[in-house]
């Protein structure tokens, strides 16, 4: 049959005023990267954010911001990091990368995060850091998180990919940690074209990195220059963290991204107001099949980034319903986050070995659907009625 709901890539449809704001920028924006656009759109996010000004720092994506974070934890040989295994792959070479050794941790089964009693079972002498990720955009238990952090002396790195926006009682996902980051890759609720990363440092000396950090160790000379253009336009300088000297990259973001995504800021409340309206309606929609079990969350601790459910008839009736759904009804959907132990990649950097039952639990029977912004109302009643005719449909079978 014909595709009639792609999982779409992408999330949302702009306005006519975001679009707008993308043209104004393009014809006025001097110069084209680090200017008042990305100046705007930082201080925009940190009181969004209820942080301190000077906090945030807008760079090209997300794995960008996590690069900047795992510099940032300064890692010595040995040094493990807890990852939780179900997530993005983002969440955790970045670390590896600059010299950590993963540990993963499972998820809770219900929440399909990973909570302080997780992270507890696999803290030993050598744990540096905790990155919790806020995996379908649901905030995990950050204030007990951040108990345990304090009492191990652990860093804290707040996967907030996919939470912009949701919150525990008020205090934003990617507030608590010791540093956070967002993605604002094409998929996600606010996305700046595609590309677009922001990253949260509480520590003010720390925070003090990132500009060179993130552009070539690129900063002003002092004022006392004999000539506005010698010895040379800017100095290039070696970013220090405890002694020890740091690499620096170009992770920099275009100013028509910026203004996009300080535009969008205004909305992100909306959108995600508006996509939770509609996950608590279609599990609703679905309270009479017990078959599928989703995480219902009517309160702004979820922004259903995704939407995703547990087959609970097993990983062969899960299959069967995916099959049909694409096959009868034209709808795609997909399985997501493969424990990251059981790709090649980190099994083939020795990283194989997991206790997560829970996570492998979820993975092998879980569905999630097509859950895009943009999805109009008639394809988002089509859906709930396919999901209710494809499971009457397999209990007759
Ligand atoms: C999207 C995502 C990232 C990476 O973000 P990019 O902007 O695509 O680099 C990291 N972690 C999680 C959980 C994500 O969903």
């Amino acid at each position: 049959m014909k595709q009639k709901i792609n999982f779409s890539g992408r999330a949302i449809k702009y306005t006519e005023d975001e679009i707008a704001t993308v043209v104004e920028a393009m014809r006025t924006a001097e110069p084209l990267t680090q200017g008042r656009y990305m100046a705007e759109f930082e201080r925009k996010f940190s009181q969004y954010q209820n942080v301190e000004e000077g906090s945030c720092f807008a760079v090209m994506n997300g794995c960008a911001a996590l690069e900047l974070a795992a510099q940032l934890c300064d890692f010595k040989p040995g040094d493990e990091i807890i990852i939780p295994s179900h997530t993005f792959t983002a969440s955790a070479y970045p670390f590896i990368k600059h010299g950590a050794t993963p540990v993963w941790a499972d998820i809770d089964p219900l929440t399909r995060v990973v909570t302080a009693e997780t992270i507890e079972k696999v803290i030993t002498p050598r744990t540096r850091a905790v990155v919790p990720v806020h995996l379908y955009g649901y905030v995990a238990d950050m204030p007990e998180i951040m108990e345990l952090c304090a009492k191990n002396r652990l860093i804290c790195i707040e996967d907030a990919a996919q939470a912009i926006g949701a919150d525990i009682n008020g205090k934003k996902a990617g507030s608590f940690g010791d540093m956070a980051i967002f993605s604002f890759h094409s998929h996600k609720n606010l996305t700046t074209l595609g590309e677009g990363g922001m990253l949260y440092v509480a520590e003010p000396e720390t925070r003090k990195l990132v500009p060179m950090l993130r552009h070539n160790g690129h900063c002003p000379y002092g004022d006392d220059r004999p000539n506005y253009w010698t010895p040379a336009m800017g100095n290039v300088d070696l970013p220090m963290l405890n002694g020890r000297p740091l690499m620096p990259s170009n992770y920099s973001i275009g100013e028509v991204e910026c203004a996009l995504g300080a535009k969008m800021l205004d909305r992100i409340d909306e959108i995600n107001a508006q996509k939770r309206g509609r996950a608590i309606r279609l599990i609703d929609a679905l309270a009479d099949f017990p078959e599928l079990e989703f995480h219902r969350v009517p309160d702004s601790r979820h922004n259903y980034h995704l939407l995703a459910a547990r087959m609970k008839g097993g990983q062969k009736l899960r299959d069967r319903f995916m099959a049909r759904m694409h096959d009868e009804k034209g709808i795609k959907c997909v399985v997501q986050y493969l424990p990251l132990n059981r790709y090649d990649f980190y099994r083939k950097l020795g990283y194989g070995k997991a206790d997560c039952p829970q996570a492998d639990a979820f993975f092998d029977t879980m569905v999630s659907f097509p859950f895009q912004h943009w999805l109009g109302d008639d394809e988002f009643e089509y859906l709930i009625a396919s999901i209710r005719q494809t499971l009457e449909e397999l209990r007759q079978a």
